[in-house]
Order: structure tokens, then C-alpha cells, then sequence
């Protein structure tokens, strides 16, 4: 499945020398917002040619850390365009791009060596603090 996006992913994680989700936004200079934004988890846009993503300052570091890898995903294949609002439902989401962006998010945080003694799915999602949604992608 999209293989396409593993490959932007490799190249990603290699030449900046690292997965993790707010540190590749800052090196492909996207400003990240932290915002009080009620039941949206967050979303991404581009004003001016300038990206951002929008982050809800009301959730955990762990769901903030999945959010901004899933808005990357969004910069990353999908640049120009007007993202819906990611939430709960959206994590379900059957729409193309935001299975694309979830698909990114997942493997972004989930790499491909194995961890000793994590032997399902489910494990190994909540071992990388993925949602338990995203077993599909894996
Ligand atoms: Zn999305």
C-alpha cells in the first residue's frame, strides 16, 4: 500500500536525520501552532505560500506528537491543499487523503525494526503511542 509515500518518508527521515513529527516541521520551516481549537485535534493550511499547522493545546503530548505527524503528512503530500478538520471521526476517515495522511502519520512513528517481545498490532500501536484506529495501516 502507497509506497509512493514510503519513499518521501525515507528520503524525509534521511536527509534530516530524524522522525520526529515536530522537529522535520521545523526543518521544512512550517510554523506550528498550538491553539485552542475545542473538539478539532488540529489541521493545516497555507496562507501566503507560508504553511502552518494547527495544533489543540488542550490534548496530550502524545496526541499532539500524532497530530502534528498527520497535518506533516498533509504538508508533505497534499501541499496546496485545504485539509479538512481532523478529529476523532476523521481518524475513521474512508477519504483518500486523509488515509494518505494517516497512513504517513502511522509509519512516521512506527519504524520498520522489530521491538523484542511487542507481538501484535495493537501492541505495537500503543508501544509507539499510535492510535489504536490506525491497526488498518499496518
Ligand atoms: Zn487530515
Amino acid at each position: 500500500m502507497y509506497e509512493w509515500i514510503f519513499d518521501k518518508q525515507e528520503a524525509l527521515i534521511k536527509k534530516h536525520g530524524t522522525r520526529d513529527p515536530f522537529e522535520l516541521a521545523s526543518a521544512l520551516g512550517i510554523i506550528v501552532l498550538f491553539e485552542e481549537l475545542k473538539n478539532i485535534y488540529g489541521f493545516y493550511n497555507t496562507v501566503c505560500q507560508i504553511k502552518f499547522i494547527h495544533i489543540n493545546a488542550s490534548m496530550e503530548y502524545e496526541e499532539q506528537r500524532f497530530t502534528c505527524s498527520h497535518e506533516l503528512g498533509h504538508a508533505v503530500l497534499h501541499p496546496d491543499l485545504n485539509t479538512p478538520f481532523l478529529n476523532a471521526h476523521t481518524l475513521f476517515s474512508e477519504s483518500k487523503i486523509e488515509a494518505q495522511a494517516n497512513f504517513f502519520a502511522t509509519h512516521l512513528h512506527i519504524p520498520k525494526e522489530k521491538v523484542d517481545g511487542v507481538t501484535t498490532k495493537q501492541a505495537l500501536l500503543n508501544y509507539y503511542g499510535v492510535p489504536a484506529q490506525m491497526e488498518r495501516f499496518i
